[in-house]
């Protein structure tokens, strides 16, 4: 249960003052719905109230603050001209605050002529003369002494202004307590650290561009906080899995001979390698949880199916689950050939199957009659039973979350190994925040004999040249994917912007050529495309980003990335791996709308200098700025609030090693150092990990 202590800032924000049903979805769009979401919803800047002693000819458009002696209020000719108050510095220089639509009473109430106010806001020059249009503040001389004399400036959401916000955020930093520390003396002092209360109230309270930066004690700290959070959390799985019996598989190897012997190619070392590592975790009579990460084309598929019939081998059962349909259609292809010249039975299932045609396949499924078992989600649906169910491959495509894994492990009757495999090239250093749980096997290394893809990038309006070299390249029976533009945050728009180009291509290139593939389509509709690109039927594919993940078609050896400049520079290097599978040099056209920005011109740079994802995954990190959520959502990284893995993945190790100490010395996290780490727990709601604590 959440300690009390933390109630304040888990409660919904309608229980702030001044806050409703108007201001709460709007808080709700900027941070969250609770007032823990706020605390975390950092400023992006300051603004300076210092006031100066007199106007002194300064900056048109500067923010400034002084005191002024009211003069005289000027109510406007007509109703379409402002209402002025004309006021004097110090100095005796003369400055109108101008107001529109003004509330004349109020006014008079707060600027009564004669008296001195302290006023803040942006200056202006009007004909040449300083005026201040709705001052942010004015002030009695004795309420200006209690006025901060900095301001944060927060990042806005349309219809939410500045001034009710910071309000709001006043009242909800109120809620934050002090908290007992779980950090260690050492760690604190190693960094200069504030506590946790202090960090969160001075981060929110920017005196200079030094205090703003991520490196700030008091930004760097809240940061550690999370990622600390996170290794804990990761932990405390870890040694969950750890306990947890599993069924020790070794198997005769009859099958996995049988299949290697046939392969037309060798694996590589790297195969080797982690085929091995996984048939040792096999072996052992505890749980695996390891990770498969290998570059797109790296050969993972192979190393699934060897640690698959290492089970079938041992009389279980094993399935592979993807994450879409259409990639599941395809293991299955893949894989069938390779099952039948072991006499190994393979099924798919999808959510399509429906009737009888299901309830044999799941009948034979729960007599073991199928050994191996492909489909989507829809493999653990209610109804369906495995008879020994001991090895369960997921083609994860950093779709599940740590917890959802570990459930996956308890569908197969709660002892089924799992092995996770990825494409998404998870920079080493950051391997932790995501897969800190899991054990690693890494194909490094790819299969011999494959061609470099020559990467250029392409202004849109070269688009007539592109489609005249693909007309040339299509003539001599090439294979082309067209990957048309992603519009954010809409499938529909998508799937439009995809069903304009294909009907442009298609008149280029006559409609037995061009075939169309997006999400919305049937999965039978989209199988049947994607078959006729296989075999050649069609040779130039439209596509929404459904391609991405692993879609093999080893005879493409063109892609064209329209919009390329949107795109993250991982989830670029997914596309562009979807050719240069075959033994023909390929390419790949970048086609970007100008002007880039810079990060867009870099991002362009490294792709076409590069194939390495492990490279492009560090430059992404580099680049990636705090505002760039849609980077964070392609790269795999687990979504942090306060921690930004470009300037704080350095502090990643310690908190691993923080973690990895506390959880050693107290294993059940009791006593009041053990109360405090799970209140960080709590806090960043990593407290699912605490169920593994009582369980254990
Ligand atoms: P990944 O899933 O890692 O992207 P795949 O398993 O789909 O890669 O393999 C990509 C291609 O490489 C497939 O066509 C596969 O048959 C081939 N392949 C796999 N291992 C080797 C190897 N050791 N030598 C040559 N080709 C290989
Ligand atoms: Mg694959």
């Amino acid at each position: 249960m959440r300690p009390d202590i933390l109630f304040p800032l888990f409660a919904d924000v309608k229980t702030l003052p001044g806050v409703g049903s108007r201001l709460a979805p709007l808080l709700a769009k900027l941070a969250g719905e609770r007032v823990v979401d706020l605390c975390w919803h950092l400023p992006s800047g300051f603004v300076d109230r210092t006031p100066r002693a007199s106007l002194d000819s300064a900056e048109d458009g500067s923010i400034i603050t002084l005191e002024v002696l009211v003069e005289r209020h000027i109510p406007p000719p007509t109703k379409r001209l402002p209402y002025r108050v004309s006021c004097s510095d110090m100095a005796g220089e003369t400055i109108n605050l101008t107001f529109f639509r003004a509330n004349v009473r109020y006014l008079k109430e707060v600027l009564p002529e004669g008296e001195n106010r302290f006023i803040s806001g942006r200056l202006e020059y009007y004909r040449d003369a300083p005026q201040m249009s709705h001052p942010d503040h004015i002030l009695t001389p004795d309420d200006f002494g209690d006025m901060a004399a900095t301001e944060p400036v927060y990042p806005l959401t349309t219809d939410l202004t500045p001034k009710p916000l910071r309000r709001i955020m006043r009242s909800a930093l109120e809620r934050a307590p002090k908290l007992s520390e779980w950090l260690t003396p050492e760690r604190m002092q190693q960094h200069d650290w504030p506590d946790w209360q202090t960090s969160l109230l001075t981060a929110h309270a920017p005196d200079s561009n030094e205090a703003l930066d991520p490196l700030s004690p008091a930004r760097m700290r809240l940061a550690y906080d999370e990622l600390l959070a996170n290794q804990l959390a990761l932990i405390l799985v870890r040694k969950r899995m750890r306990r947890l019996p599993g069924r020790a598989m070794e198997g005769d190897r009859h099958l996995r001979d049988k299949v290697l012997a046939g392969l037309p190619y060798k694996l590589t070392a790297a195969q080797q390698q982690a085929i091995k590592e996984i048939e040792a975790d096999m072996a052992a009579p505890v749980r695996m949880l390891r990770l498969l990460q290998g570059d797109v084309g790296s050969g993972k598929t192979i190393v699934a199916l060897m640690a698959m019939l290492t089970a079938v081998e041992g009389g279980s059962q094993a399935a592979l689950m993807a994450p879409t349909e259409l990639l599941a259609r395809q293991h299955l292809s893949t894989l069938s050939p390779l099952c039948e010249a072991c006499g190994v039975r393979i099924e798919l299932l999808t959510s399509n199957d429906k009737g009888a045609a299901r309830r044999a396949l799941l009948d034979d499924l729960e007599c073991g009659d199928i050994a191996l078992l492909v489909g989507t989600h829809a493999l653990f649906q209610k109804d369906v039973t495995f008879h020994k169910l001991d090895l369960i491959v997921v083609d994860e495509q950093h779709r599940f979350g740590v917890h959802q894994r570990m459930e996956l492990s308890a569908k197969g009757g709660g002892s089924a190994d799992v092995l996770i495999m990825t494409a998404t090239p998870i920079p080493r250093t950051l391997t932790l925040t995501t897969y800190g749980h899991m054990d690693i096997s890494r194909l490094m290394e790819k299969p011999p004999g494959r061609q470099s893809i020559v990467t250029r990038a392409v202004p849109f309006e070269r688009l007539p040249d592109i489609t005249e070299k693909l007309a040339t390249a299509l003539k001599n029976n090439a294979r082309a994917y067209w990957v048309c533009p992603v519009v954010e945050e809409s499938d529909e728009a998508d799937i439009t912007a995809a069903t304009e180009r294909h009907e442009m291509l298609t008149q280029l290139f006559g409609e037995e050529q061009v075939g169309l593939v997006h999400g919305r389509m049937k999965a039978g509709e989209k199988d049947a495309v994607m078959a006729d690109f296989k075999e050649g039927r069609i040779r130039l594919l439209v596509a929404t980003t459904v391609v991405e993940v692993g879609v093999d078609v080893p005879e493409a050896t063109i892609m064209v990335i329209e919009n390329a400049e949107m795109y993250g520079l991982a989830q670029c290097h997914q596309l562009r791996g979807r050719v240069g599978r075959g033994d023909t040099p390929s390419s790949c056209l970048l086609l970007y709308a100008p002007p880039l920005s810079d990060t867009a011109r870099r991002r362009l740079a490294i792709l076409r200098e590069t194939e390495d994802g492990f490279r492009i995954a560090e430059e992404d990190l580099l680049l990636r700025g705090a505002g760039e959520a849609l980077g964070v959502r392609q790269s795999g990284l687990p979504a942090f609030r306060l921690a930004l893995l470009s300037h704080h993945g350095t502090l990643l190790q310690e908190a691993y090693e923080d973690a990895t100490a506390a959880i050693e010395d107290n294993p059940a996290l009791e006593g009041s150092q053990g109360e405090a780490l799970r209140t960080l727990l709590y806090l960043f709601e990593r407290d699912d990990a605490i169920r593994y604590l009582r369980s254990g």
